[in-house]
């Protein structure tokens, strides 16, 4: 009898349920749409060259230039207007933070395609060396790593919003904005940027998301909305039996086990400690008012809400490029896809 059969583990509803909404499953189907996104878009490359059908350029992509969408989005934050050739891009980081504002820093914790390898990697590490993974870098430096990432954080933010409203509104215009995404998506071909990911990959089997953790300044921004987030995860100290569970399942190290309520900055709501801790009604997610929100339902929010802003971004037209179809097709033969990038957007 396999172990699917076996009466000790029944195909429930509840074991069904519990594994499609397990984190990583999750993460990984983010991971897979976003894999898809980077070959239509190439395929959309292949139809401007003239090479292949046409395929509609998939809007979401726009969620891997961070700085020339931040760019923008700043410049509509102080009045400079909404950007109407490239929305989706100022869609996107208006749902991180309403999602951050409601359930943590979940972008991290369930969709961002690149923590998600980053964390395969720090399952792999598990898998493979089992509890000496990941290596615990002792607290000093880890609290220098971290400071190190919000100074990061301070320093590129506050550079994005020096940028004035008029520079930042015609920096939208730039062809070269238009097709950023995919040099991009080129640039992982490359076999500088593939070391750097394969040496990142590594350190992430060893140490965990490295990445995540001390550099990344786009989780380091909506961690601050993360911290005001007004559902989280709260611990009943009159039942908890210690059993230090919830802190031994935290894979962002949020001592939990001494929390009343959850603030820190590097949770993302991923849930696993709630998952795990023993006592039931000891340590659970709640939304204003006490209501207890179990932690299938969590990713179902987070989800429901990314996709529902999406839907109404599509609704109003805020979604698809502003750009006409031949300036794109003119942009990419025009040989900007071929010259020497200066930095990511
Ligand atoms: S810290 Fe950065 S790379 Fe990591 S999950 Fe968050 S946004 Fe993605
Ligand atoms: S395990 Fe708990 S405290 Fe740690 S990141 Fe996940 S939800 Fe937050
Ligand atoms: S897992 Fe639950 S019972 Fe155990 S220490 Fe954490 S909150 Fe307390």
């Amino acid at each position: 009898m396999s172990d699917s059969e076996s009466p000790k583990h029944p195909w429930t509803f509840a074991r069904v349920r519990d594994l499609l909404t397990r984190r990583m499953v999750v993460r990984w189907a983010f991971l897979g749409f976003f894999v898809w996104l980077c070959v239509r878009l190439l395929q959309f490359v292949s139809w401007a060259k003239g090479e292949g059908p046409y395929v509609p350029r998939p809007e979401a992509v726009a969620g891997i230039l961070p700085i020339g969408h931040f760019t923008s989005f700043f410049a509509w934050v102080r009045g400079g207007g909404w950007d109407t050739l490239l929305p989706a891009g100022l869609v996107i980081i208006i749902a991180a933070i309403t999602i951050s504002l409601l359930f943590k820093r979940a972008l991290c914790g369930w969709i961002c395609p690149v923590g998600t390898v980053w964390e395969s990697a720090a399952l792999l590490g598990r898998k493979l060396f089992g509890r000496f993974a990941p290596v615990r870098v002792p607290r000093w430096l880890d609290l220098t790593g971290r400071g190190f990432r919000y100074v990061l954080t301070a320093a590129v933010f506050s550079w994005l919003l020096l940028v004035s409203i008029s520079e930042a509104v015609s920096f939208r215009t730039l062809p070269y904005m238009w097709v950023a995404d995919i040099k991009i998506i080129q640039g992982f071909a490359n076999p500088v940027m593939l070391g750097l990911i394969v040496f990142a990959f590594g350190l992430s089997i060893a140490f965990g998301p490295v990445w995540c953790r001390y550099v990344c300044p786009v989780g380091g921004f909506y961690s601050i909305f993360g911290i005001a987030s007004v559902c989280t995860v709260k611990r009943d100290a009159e039942t908890c039996i210690d059993c230090a569970r919830c802190n031994r399942s935290c894979h962002a190290l949020v001592d939990v086990q001494h929390s009343a309520t959850v603030r820190a900055p590097e949770c993302d709501g991923c849930m696993d400690c709630v998952r795990v801790c023993p006592v039931e009604g000891c340590l659970e997610a709640k939304a204003p008012g006490g209501i207890t929100i179990q932690p299938w339902v969590w990713p179902l929010l987070v989800v429901g809400l990314w996709l529902a802003i999406y839907g109404g971004a599509k609704l109003t037209h805020n979604w698809n490029a502003g750009v006409p179809l031949d300036q794109f097709k003119s942009t990419i033969n025009s040989g900007l896809l071929e010259q020497k990038t200066r930095g990511g957007l």
